[in-house]
């Protein structure tokens, strides 16, 4: 197999020649064919996760077929598309697993960051952890719903069914979460780096009915706002555009410091809350609502090799959308 492998933090991944891996008791190989780009990877790369291992194949947004499969696997049968998300592994036995918070467990393995993801020609995974994915859609299409689709999920979910939602930062999630949320009746105001016209022009196109610059204020207060930028100066801005009562989603994995900021932007029982990664069953329930939406995600390709090439466009904010490595 081959693989851009990160042996060191800050990178540059390295083009590796390794060891076909072999699937253990309930794993999978999965040959892979295309793996989604996602701002959690440039957090792996830059060393911003706690205890980042080494060396480290990144990548969570895997779409390929089962082309071996170790002992005990009986539910998923070799030449089956899967699709591998962020959540690796869980421990099923701490309380947050007991109590079906396993996005929360104590320990947990995460694809990309704790064990080899996608950015590879192959990968072994968890067989409990990988989605059918059946036949509809092409690799490279899917490959953003497996993260930026799924958390940004598990964010909408969060941020209850207002009617006026406010999405922070239009990338990757916000794009997919855009036509989920209009086709829940919604109405979408997108906010982006201040000037970034382009990104605002891409947020109407998908049916915002608003879009400005994260230091604007909204038309109308909004019942719930959704971070998935990665500046903390936006946090009181949000809090800012919600109305009474409002909900400020905070979605990404890292994010810089949030600034202070008055009491008054959180008081009236506005709420400030986070998304942590996602659950088994956030997965099954997008990916089963993902076709029925007929979500169309935006992708910019890249061959696996290029995959420093693809970080630092998505660190440039280069392309529109998600970026997709093919091996
Ligand atoms: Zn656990
Ligand atoms: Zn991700």
């Amino acid at each position: 197999m081959h693989a851009m492998v990160m042996n060191k933090i800050g990178g540059p991944l390295l083009w590796t020649e390794l060891a076909d891996r072999h699937p253990g008791p309930g794993q999978i190989r999965v040959k892979i064919g295309a793996c989604g780009v996602c701002r959690t990877d440039l957090h792996v790369l830059d060393g911003q996760l706690p205890e980042q291992p080494l060396s480290i194949i990144p990548g969570h947004e895997i779409i390929g077929r089962i082309d071996a499969t170790g002992e005990g696997v009986d539910d998923l049968r070799v030449g089956e598309r899967v699709g591998i998300p962020w959540l690796g592994h869980t421990c099923g036995t701490c309380p947050y697993c007991i109590d079906h918070r396993e996005n929360l467990c104590d320990a947990p393995l995460f694809t990309g960051y704790t064990r080899d993801g996608g950015f590879a020609t192959q990968v072994v995974a968890d067989a409990r952890f990988a989605f059918p994915l059946g036949e509809r859609g092409e690799d490279i299409a899917l490959a953003p719903l497996l993260c930026a689709g799924l958390i940004g999920w598990r964010s909408l979910v969060m941020a209850g069914d207002g009617q006026r939602v406010g999405l922070y930062g239009f990338g990757a999630a916000a794009h997919i979460i855009a036509q989920v949320a209009s086709w829940q009746g919604r109405l979408i105001y997108a906010f982006t780096r201040p000037g970034d016209l382009a990104a605002q022009n891409f947020a109407r196109g998908l049916g915002a009915v608003w879009a400005g610059g994260s230091n604007e204020v909204p038309p109308e207060p909004l019942d719930a706002a959704i971070i998935y930028a990665t500046v903390g100066e936006v946090v009181p801005l949000a809090l800012k555009a919600v109305r009474k009562g409002g909900i400020v989603v905070c979605a990404g994995i890292h994010m810089s410091d949030i600034p202070g900021f008055p009491y008054a932007l959180l008081w009236e029982e506005r709420r400030l809350v986070s998304v942590a990664n996602l659950t088994r069953q956030d997965g099954l329930d997008f990916l089963a609502l993902a076709p029925k939406i007929g979500i169309v995600t935006h992708t910019t390709s890249y061959p696996l090799q290029k995959a420093n090439e693809a970080l630092a466009d998505l660190r440039a904010g280069r392309f529109e959308g998600a970026a997709v490595l093919v091996p």
